[in-house]
């Protein structure tokens, strides 16, 4: 979920000494010391977000401003996700030769089509979404959802999960999620609501995905990478993804948004997990990011850009580059130690 945000304060931007000499020596890396927290480590962390976000990157930077320390009451939480499902559904897409997008206006689901079928991410809020969007979409491209063969649900909040369990019976698909957010949807539901379906129950063939699993379906491997943060069990699955033949390859960041409320802790596996996957973004030379969540990855402005692109065969604008990959990934690091310092001085 990212809808969870409170208005934006104004910050200064004011760089201390420590960290502008710590920018100078690692470019645009994170800025690492850890100074007792302060307005000005505050400020200094979202001054270097926002270099990092350039003018291509400046959707994330939503991720600065400051969260709220508790959830919000029930009710106004039923009601801000009735709002944001009952938005207009977007056309379905085709991103890549091997990646759709067949999601709603607030939350996004991929369909990666391999030689054996179809690994689908994430399954949208209900049942009604998953027939209308996620079936009816893949119909729309010429895609056959009873291919789907594995669901892997990124983490344990319903807009991610709310269709799995109408998909995965129907079409006897295998649904992945990781062991921590199978746990939390079978014994606490982080955030529950009836706006949302009921969570997957753990079949025979379900996967409990570890850090670094790799799920293979035909010619396609997808990596799973845990990163920690939004919830404690998120899933950042990357894998290969062609645009015209040529082979590029794709993050898809699995949760983005700070909606748990007051948790240093918590902030502190998600800046670890930023850090940690900057590293495998440069090893692999990720080039392309991916959220399920549009306003992150500006999803559906691209596959517009892509649907009137003439000729055929220009650039991609998925393909963003490593560096861009890698600021990205500063940019959300960068905000959560805003955010961590913002709770701790609380
Ligand atoms: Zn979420």
């Amino acid at each position: 979920m990212a809808f969870l945000r409170e208005n934006s304060r104004t910050l200064l931007l004011k760089t201390t000494a420590l960290a502008a000499v710590a920018a100078f020596i690692q470019g645009c890396a994170q800025t690492p010391a850890q100074q007792p927290p302060s307005e000005a480590t505050i400020a200094a962390h979202v001054a270097a977000a926002t270099r990092d976000a350039g003018t291509d990157l400046v959707p994330l930077l939503d991720l600065c401003k400051p969260a709220p320390a508790a959830q919000p009451p029930q009710a106004e939480l039923d009601k801000g996700l009735k709002a944001l499902i009952d938005k207009p559904a977007p056309p379905p897409g085709q991103a890549f030769d091997n990646l759709y997008f067949v999601g709603a206006d607030w939350v996004s689901a991929w369909a990666i089509k391999t030689s054996d079928g179809i690994i689908l991410i994430d399954a949208l809020n209900n049942q009604m979404e998953a027939a209308a969007l996620i079936e009816g979409g893949m119909r729309g491209l010429g895609l056959d959802p009873a291919q789907i063969k594995y669901v892997v649900v990124t983490h344990g909040h319903g807009d991610h999960y709310g269709g799995a369990p109408y998909l995965a019976q129907k079409y006897r698909a295998r649904v992945v999620m990781s062991e921590a957010d199978w746990t939390m949807t079978e014994t606490k539901l982080e955030f529950a609501t009836p706006v949302w379906g009921a969570p997957p129950k753990r079949g025979a063939g379900d996967v409990s995905a570890k850090d670094g699993d790799r799920l293979t379906l035909g010619d396609t491997t997808v990596t799973l990478y845990i990163t920690p943060g939004h919830t404690m069990g998120t899933i950042s699955p990357v894998f290969d993804v062609t645009s015209n033949g040529q082979k590029h390859r794709a993050m898809l960041w699995g949760g983005t948004a700070f909606n748990f409320g007051k948790n240093v802790p918590r902030l502190g596996s998600y800046i670890d997990a930023t850090r940690r996957m900057g590293t495998v973004v440069q090893a692999q030379k990720i080039d392309v990011l991916l959220s399920n969540h549009s306003a992150i990855d500006s999803s559906q402005a691209r596959l517009a850009t892509l649907r009137q692109q003439q000729p055929a065969g220009a650039a991609n604008p998925f393909v963003i580059g490593t560096p861009a990959v890698s600021r990205a990934l500063n940019v959300m690091g960068e905000c959560a130690q805003a955010q961590r310092d913002r709770f701790v001085l609380q």
